[in-house]
């Protein structure tokens, strides 16, 4: 059976969720406005401590050396990791996927090549079926895309292009190489909220155990 497509949460209908927008470079401001129109507080993350009380997280595409640089220079990597240790989604996009890979922050099992698609078709579109949206193809826009070379048992491929995983996702980590800020279609965004309400619905579990030990 094919999954349904995500549902975000109704806007109004429970807490907004916060969304940090990691904004060191790159196209941050079109992810931002995609969360806001499904309900969610976007907020720029220059900080470690713009981190804090996220309920996710965009890693935007741009330039992955740009963005590796920026996420060292303003010591980002340790709030990154703790926010994906507690368990809160990360959704990186193009160049984010490139820096959640295991040769940057370490977040996913996988390998990412750059500009993986050649300097001839630095940038194309193809339909997508991604496994988790439903069944409507996704408009996917690759610009100097990136694809996953090697990954481990722990991830699973979500969508393929000329057999090269192009969508992954461990856990609630999500990679795409595409930019889905860039169409109409926010059921990348959706995903990613409906990660961080099951994050929040975890954390509220465990604040509830530990007042009734308490
Ligand atoms: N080619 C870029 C890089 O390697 C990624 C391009 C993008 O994010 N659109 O960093």
């Amino acid at each position: 059976m094919t999954p349904a497509a995500p549902v975000p949460p109704a806007p109004g209908e429970a807490r907004r969720l916060r969304i940090g927008v990691l904004a060191s470079q790159g196209d941050f401001a079109a992810h931002a406005s995609m969360l806001r129109s499904l309900g969610a507080e976007p907020v720029e993350v220059r900080t470690p401590q713009g981190l804090e009380q996220l309920d996710g997280l965009v890693i935007p595409g741009g330039e992955s050396t740009t963005i590796t640089k920026a996420i060292e220079r303003d010591g980002l990597g340790p709030a990154i990791r703790a926010h994906a240790e507690a368990g809160r989604p990360i959704l990186g996009t193009c160049a984010g996927m490139i820096v959640c890979d295991r040769e940057h922050l370490g977040l996913v099992d996988a390998t990412a090549e750059r500009n993986a698609f050649g300097r001839q078709i630095a940038s194309f579109e193809v339909e997508l079926e991604v496994e988790g949206l439903g069944p409507d193809p996704v408009r996917a826009v690759f610009i100097r895309a990136p694809r996953i070379t090697e990954h481990g048992p722990g991830v699973d491929v979500l969508a393929r292009v000329d057999d090269h995983p192009v969508a992954v996702r461990q856990g609630r980590m999500v990679l795409c190489a595409f930019h889905p800020e860039l169409t109409d279609d926010s059921r990348m965004h959706a995903l990613l909220m409906a990660l961080a309400t099951a994050a929040r619905q975890d954390g509220e579990r465990v604040a509830s155990r530990e007042s009734a030990d308490a």
